[in-house]
């Protein structure tokens, strides 16, 4: 079962083995990529937000099985994905939260399923209107998107 654990930080944490989201991008012909995001529903925490979907990882899951299941679980069926990189996010106290960048051929239609407000398609500039997700903010500012 999914529970809320506290790090070596004493951070609280949600998922005892650590937590994954899935950062997928559809890059246009000719344009700027757009990236797939998700507002928190208002009754989570850091409710309103946007960030990625994503989850806590269940015992024998990888980070990837993680963040797809999840994700679904969230915003509805995925098309075919094409996984680009897996980064591990570390709170410093020993937790950690994987990002699943994964390319897609279109900007399909993601829905409401749970725990999510809206979705929509953002470019990098775009997610500077938008109020994030604390952690997905500290994690965009960290890593150059487009290299993804
Ligand atoms: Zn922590």
């Amino acid at each position: 079962m999914d529970r809320w654990i506290f790090c070596e930080k004493d951070h609280v944490h949600w998922g005892s083995q650590g937590g994954a989201g899935l950062l997928l991008r559809f890059v246009p012909p000719n344009g700027q990529p757009v990236y797939l995001l998700q507002q928190r529903a208002y009754s989570v925490d850091h409710g309103g937000t946007w960030g990625m979907p994503g989850g806590a990882i269940q015992a024998g899951e990888s980070p990837e099985m993680a963040a797809r299941r999840e994700a679904e679980e969230e915003i509805g069926p995925l098309p075919p994905i094409r996984v680009a990189s897996i980064e591990v996010q570390e709170c410093g106290g020993g937790w950690k939260f994987y990002v699943v960048s994964a390319n897609v051929d279109r900007e399909f239609r993601a829905f409401c399923v749970r725990e999510t407000e809206a979705t929509g398609w953002f470019t990098r500039e775009e997610m500077k209107s938008l109020r994030l997700h604390p952690d997905f903010a500290q994690w965009i500012q960290d890593h150059a998107l487009h290299r993804a």
